[in-house]
C-alpha cells in the first residue's frame, strides 16, 4: 500500500495546476494620465497570449507607450454577442486573455460584462488587475460623503430619464452620473429642476492636463459653465438628499 501524499504537497500541486489553468484578466487602463497603470496590469498585457480590448486603435496606442507587442482583438457593444463565443473558445483552448476597454475598467459603463459572464459559465478562472476608474476618482475627490454611493452610469438619453431624475431627488446616498460634453448643460438645467438646493461636484478631465472640479449648486454651476468652452469628459457627483454641508 502507498503513503498517502503530504496534505501540504497536495495543497501544492493543485496550486500549481490552478496557475496553469487559462484566465481571463480584467485590467483596469489610464483614464487620460498613461502613468496611471500599475506594474501588475503592464506585466499581465505582457504575459496573456492575447487581449480582447474596444478599440484596437486606443489599445495599440496604449500598448506601445509600454513598447507590448500583443494579439488584439476588439470586443465592442456591436460585435459583442458574436465575439463573446470566439474568445471563450480560444480561452478554453489554453489561451490567457486580458480584457481591457478603452479607458478605466471594463464593464463599467463600458463592454466586457457578458464576457465575463460567460467565462463565468464556462468554468474559467476571472482574476481582477483593479486600477482606474472615473468613477472612483471622482468620488474620493469630491469631497461627498464616500460611506454609502450609488452609480448610475450613464442615465437614460429619453424614455426614463424623468422618472430616474426624480428618483435620484430622493436619493439618501451619494449619487455620481457619467454624462456626455454634448448634454452636461442640458443635465444640470435639469438638476436644477428636480433638486435646485443640492449641493453637486463636476468634475472635468480628471487626471489629464486640463482637470478641473467645481462644486455648487446646479444654478451655480450653470453660471460657471456658461463662462466656458466646454470640452472634454465629465463625471457629476451629488450629495444625498439630507446632506449638509459642516
Ligand atoms: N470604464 C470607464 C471607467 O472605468 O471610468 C468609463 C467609460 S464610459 C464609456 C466614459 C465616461 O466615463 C465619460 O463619458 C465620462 O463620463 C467618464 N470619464 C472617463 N474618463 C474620464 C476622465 N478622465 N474625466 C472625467 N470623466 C471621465
Amino acid at each position: 500500500m502507498h503513503d498517502a501524499a503530504p496534505v501540504g504537497a497536495v495543497i501544492i500541486l493543485n496550486y500549481f495546476l490552478k496557475e496553469l489553468e487559462p484566465k481571463l484578466f480584467v485590467v483596469s487602463t489610464p483614464i487620460g494620465n498613461l502613468n496611471d497603470i500599475t506594474l501588475r496590469a503592464i506585466e499581465t498585457l505582457k504575459q496573456v497570449d492575447f487581449i480582447a480590448c474596444e478599440d484596437t486603435r486606443v489599445t495599440i496606442k496604449l500598448l506601445s507607450h509600454y513598447e507590448i507587442k500583443k494579439e488584439l482583438t476588439s470586443l465592442n457593444a456591436v460585435n459583442e454577442s458574436t465575439k463573446i463565443n470566439f474568445i471563450i473558445e480560444k480561452i478554453l483552448s489554453g489561451k490567457n486573455c486580458a480584457l481591457v476597454s478603452d479607458a478605466g475598467t471594463p464593464g463599467i459603463s463600458d463592454p466586457g460584462n457578458r464576457l465575463i459572464n460567460s467565462a463565468g459559465e464556462n468554468g474559467i478562472t476571472i482574476v481582477p488587475v483593479p486600477g482606474p476608474s472615473a468613477l472612483l476618482a471622482a468620488l474620493t475627490i469630491s469631497g461627498l460623503p464616500t460611506n454609502s454611493f450609488v452609480f448610475e452610469g450613464f442615465i437614460p438619453l429619453k424614455k426614463g430619464r424623468q422618472k430616474k431624475l426624480l428618483e435620484l431627488s430622493n436619493e439618501e446616498r451619494t449619487i455620481v452620473i457619467y454624462e456626455s460634453v454634448y448634454r452636461i448643460e442640458k443635465l444640470l438645467t435639469e438638476l436644477n429642476e428636480y433638486m435646485p438646493g443640492r449641493e453637486i461636484v463636476v468634475c472635468r478631465e480628471l487626471t489629464k492636463m486640463f482637470e478641473e472640479m467645481w462644486n455648487g449648486k446646479p444654478s451655480e454651476l450653470l453660471n460657471v459653465l456658461s463662462t466656458k468652452n466646454i470640452k472634454g469628459e465629465f463625471v457629476i457627483v451629488i450629495a444625498p438628499k439630507s446632506w449638509q454641508q459642516k
